[in-house]
Order: structure tokens, then C-alpha cells, then sequence
């Protein structure tokens, strides 16, 4: 069976009826993983798009998982599991060898297979040619030995592809390798780190000793393989922000329609009006951008610009709808039971990660404008 856009979206809203925000934050209080919701999406089969129907999937592609990721951010759970899943599976079917591909998609398409991905390391930063963690071969696997920091879900995924280099690394982009490792292996060890964003995943620094793993295709490929991602992960990132901007706008303009100190509804002052407009506008330009953009990726397996001003654009739609939604909710929009200011730690993230977004106007500054390489 396959499901195409319309079908995704119909399938989402069955599980949108039946788990919402207050679920998430129950999560997120817990800490534990979103298991009912993971099972309810494995059941509308919902974790088998962008993998082929000989693998379990129901096929689809990048544009697919936009509108699942768009659907749950506006029902209040911007689920980032489901954004690692998509990337490393991405990774395992256009690079791995037949064995991972069977090994990994259709285990995870039946929910029973979550993943990590760990590139960040304390030192590199934003500069993945700057990382330092290595892997060399040894007997028919592999060896991992280094540290990474952020890493989310950790604790919680049966799989890590750990981003390295190989002993014969001198070439800035030859000589990585991207190593899928067992994130409960003993030689592994986890420090959790205590960030600000409220969320079910926590992020780990992790450390690597000599830990066994196998390499996903050819190690010499590796860069050139993690770049087919990068777009993807940018333009998951964009609809969970157009979605998590849809929601608190939604309860802004609510809000903003009772709300009434001086005997007006605060939604008739125009000074709050427009505001709420114009986030409006904003967040549907970044939506237009963002489906426009997994479309052109899913047609050519390109759209480097227009992922890049996605990502830019929803960034900044989900910050400003947030803005918005706390002023209009006065002091209770600073109590973390109203539920908005627990919004902010995570569209302001999106500024700074999956990648800056001074990173992405260089980008754009070199690579369509022609301008000089800034950095
Ligand atoms: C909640 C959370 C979850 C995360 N999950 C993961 C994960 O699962 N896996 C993973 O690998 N990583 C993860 N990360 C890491 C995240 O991707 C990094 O924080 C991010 O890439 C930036 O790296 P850094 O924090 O070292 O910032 P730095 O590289 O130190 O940069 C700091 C700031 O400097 C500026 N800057 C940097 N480079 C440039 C430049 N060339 N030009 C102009 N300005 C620049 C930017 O403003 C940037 O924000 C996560 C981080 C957080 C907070």
C-alpha cells in the first residue's frame, strides 16, 4: 500500500484527534518517550513514509514527511524523533548496503527501531570538517573512539550513526565515515546535559571506546552522503516551526478574542491586530517556501536555496508568532502552565539548530548571490 500527500494528511488527523499538546507536555514532564503516539502512528502507517513498499514502507518522499512533521507541530508536539528517524533512514536507504537496508527500514516502519544521529562535537561546533572523533576498521567492523555533545534521544534510540573520521582523513572532505553503532553498548557512555527546551528527548554528551559499529556504504563516500540529508533535515525543521507557529498563533488569536481589561477584546487594538496578521503572513510565506521547497527536492534531489531560505524563513515565523502570542498573553504568558513560554525555548533553537542561520545567509551570500566564501 502507499499513501501520497492527501492520505498522509487524512491519516495524521486521525491521530491528531486523539493526542494532543497535553499529551506532549505530560511527555515532556515525564521525560519519557512519546510511546502511545509512536504506536498510534505506526498503526496509520505513518512511520513507513519516505521507505519503499518492498522494505514495509508506503513510500512517498520528502514532501510527505513535511506535511506529517507541519501536522504534529500544529497539534503541539514537535515530535524531532520522528525527524531523526526520517534522516538516518534516508542515509541507510540511498547509501547502505542491502543487509542495513533490511536490518533497519523494516523494523523501524512497525515503530520497533528509533534512531540518533550524532555529528556536533564540543570543540567543531558548526564546523563538521573540524570534528575529531574517529573510526578505523578492525576485523569485519568497525571502531569508534571520540566524543559528541547535544546528541537528543540518546538514551531512548536503539540506533546511533555517528559522524567520523578515518585515520587516513587530509582531505578537508574525504576521509569521513558515517558508523551505525548500538547507543546501549557498554563502551558508550552518556552524560546528560540539562537544556532549556522542553521536550520529551533529552540531549546527551556521549563518549566513545572503541565502540564497535558498521559503516553505512563507502567510508570514502561519507561527506557526500551526509549532504543528501542536510536538505531534508533542514526542511523538517522548517515545517515543525510552521507548525509550532500555526499552534501558538491559533491560541494567540484566541486568547486575544476574549481578553478584554478595558471592557475591548485586546484583538480589536490594532497594535495587537496587526501584529497577529503579520505573523500570519509570515508563517505562510515559510509554508509556501517549506512545501515548495520538499516538492523540488522530491523532483531533483537538489533544492539547496530554497531549503536553505526555508529554514531561514520559518525560523523566523515561529519566533515571531511566539513574540506575539506572549505579549498578547501578558503576565500569564510567562507561567509554564499557560503553555506559552515553554513554546519559546524551542522556536528560538530553531535559529541555532539543526544549523545557525548565519550559516544559512552565507550560504545564500556564496552560493546564489556569487559573493566571497565569509568564513
Ligand atoms: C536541543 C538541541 C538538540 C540538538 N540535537 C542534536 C543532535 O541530535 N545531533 C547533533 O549532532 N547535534 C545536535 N544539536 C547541536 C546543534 O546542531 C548545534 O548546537 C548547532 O549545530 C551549533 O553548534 P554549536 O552549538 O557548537 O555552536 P557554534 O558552532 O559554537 O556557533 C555559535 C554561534 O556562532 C555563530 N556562528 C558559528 N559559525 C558561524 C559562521 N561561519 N558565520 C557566522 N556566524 C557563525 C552562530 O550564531 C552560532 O549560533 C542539538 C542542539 C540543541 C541545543
Amino acid at each position: 500500500m502507499t499513501l501520497d500527500l492527501a492520505g498522509v494528511e487524512e491519516a495524521l488527523r486521525g491521530v491528531t484527534a486523539r493526542f494532543d499538546r497535553r499529551y506532549w507536555l505530560d511527555c515532556t514532564t515525564k521525560q519519557e518517550f512519546p510511546r502511545e503516539l509512536w504506536e498510534a502512528l505506526t498503526k496509520a502507517d505513518l512511520l513507513g513514509v519516505g521507505v519503499p513498499e518492498r522494505y514495509g514502507g508506503v513510500g512517498g518522499g520528502i514532501a510527505e514527511a513535511v506535511a506529517l512533521m507541519e501536522g504534529l507541530g500544529r497539534a503541539g508536539m514537535p515530535c524531532y524523533s520522528y525527524v531523526l528517524l526520517n534522516i538516518c533512514r534516508e542515509l541507510i536507504l540511498r547509501h547502505g548496503s542491502e543487509e542495513q537496508r533490511e536490518e533497519h527500514l523494516p523494523s523501524s516502519v512497525r515503530g520497533e527501531r528509533t534512531f540518533a544521529f550524532a555529528i556536533t562535537e564540543p570543540d567543531a561546533g558548526t564546523n563538521t570538517f573540524a570534528i575529531t572523533t574517529t573510526a578505523r576498521p578492525h576485523g569485519d567492523h568497525w571502531l569508534v573512539r571520540g566524543q559528541k555533545t547535544f546528541i537528543s534521544a540518546a538514551d531512548t534510540a536503539d540506533v546511533m550513526i555517528v559522524t567520523c573520521r578515518t585515520p587516513e582523513s587530509n582531505d578537508r572532505r574525504e576521509g569521513f565515515a558515517l558508523v551505525l553503532v548500538d547507543p546501549s553498548d557498554p563502551r558508550i557512555e552518556k552524560q546528560p546535559l540539562n537544556i532549556a527546551v522542553p521536550s520529551p528527548e533529552r540531549q546527551f554528551s556521549i563518549f566513545f571506546d572503541d565502540v564497535r559499529g558498521t559503516v553505512i556504504g563507502d567510508a570514502r563516500e561519507a561527506f557526500r552522503y551526509l549532504w543528501t540529508v542536510l536538505n531534508p533535515e533542514r526542511l523538517l525543521s522548517a515545517a515543525t516551526q510552521v507548525g509550532i507557529g500555526d499552534h501558538v498563533l491559533a491560541r494567540a488569536v484566541d486568547y486575544a478574542k476574549h481578553r478584554a481589561p478595558f471592557g475591548t477584546a485586546i484583538g480589536q487594538y490594532q497594535a495587537i491586530q496587526h501584529r497577529l496578521a503579520h505573523a500570519y503572513a509570515t508563517l505562510e510565506s515559510a509554508r509556501l517556501m517549506t512545501r515548495t521547497a520538499a516538492q523540488t527536492f522530491d523532483r531533483t534531489g537538489g533544492a539547496g536555496a530554497e531549503s536553505n531560505v526555508a529554514k531561514l524563513l520559518a525560523s523566523e515565523a515561529s519566533v515571531e508568532a511566539c513574540e506575539i502570542a506572549l505579549q498578547v498573553h501578558g503576565g500569564s504568558g510567562f507561567d509554564a502552565d499557560t503553555d506559552i513560554i515553554t513554546l519559546w525555548p524551542l522556536a528560538r533553537l530553531s535559529k541555532v539548530a539543526p544549523v545557525n542561520n548565519e550559516m544559512i545567509l552565507s550560504y545564500l551570500g556564496e552560493h546564489i548571490l556569487g559573493l566571497p566564501k565569509s568564513y
